[in-house]
């Protein structure tokens, strides 16, 4: 394959294993989650519940389901953290 050819694939290659790198950083850089919390100001938008169904429900506000799976289901619980549009739901890592 000429050179030229390839140099795209490369570079795409190196981009896609830099955001790779950049991941595993900040996932290592977390401490394991122990406990969360939701602080008042809960608008019922359902957002976490729809990223997350396992840990959270939403009825007239957001509540932690009783069973939650905590460890299995850190992924989720940070992206529904990031995605609440009033930032009330609090991760408190180990
Ligand atoms: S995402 Fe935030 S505001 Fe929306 S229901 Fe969940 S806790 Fe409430």
């Amino acid at each position: 394959m000429c050179c030229k050819k390839l140099w795209p694939k490369l570079f795409l290659l190196k981009a896609m294993n830099s955001d790779r790198i950049r991941e595993f950083k900040k996932k290592s850089a977390m401490g394991k989650i122990k406990k969360i919390e939701i602080l008042s100001g809960c608008i019922s938008c359902g957002a976490c519940e729809v990223v997350c169904p396992s840990v959270f429900v939403v009825k007239q506000e957001a509540k932690i389901k009783e069973d939650a799976q905590i460890q299995e289901n850190e992924d989720c619980i940070r992206e529904a953290a990031d995605m609440c549009p009033v930032q009330v739901i609090r991760i408190i890592e180990e």
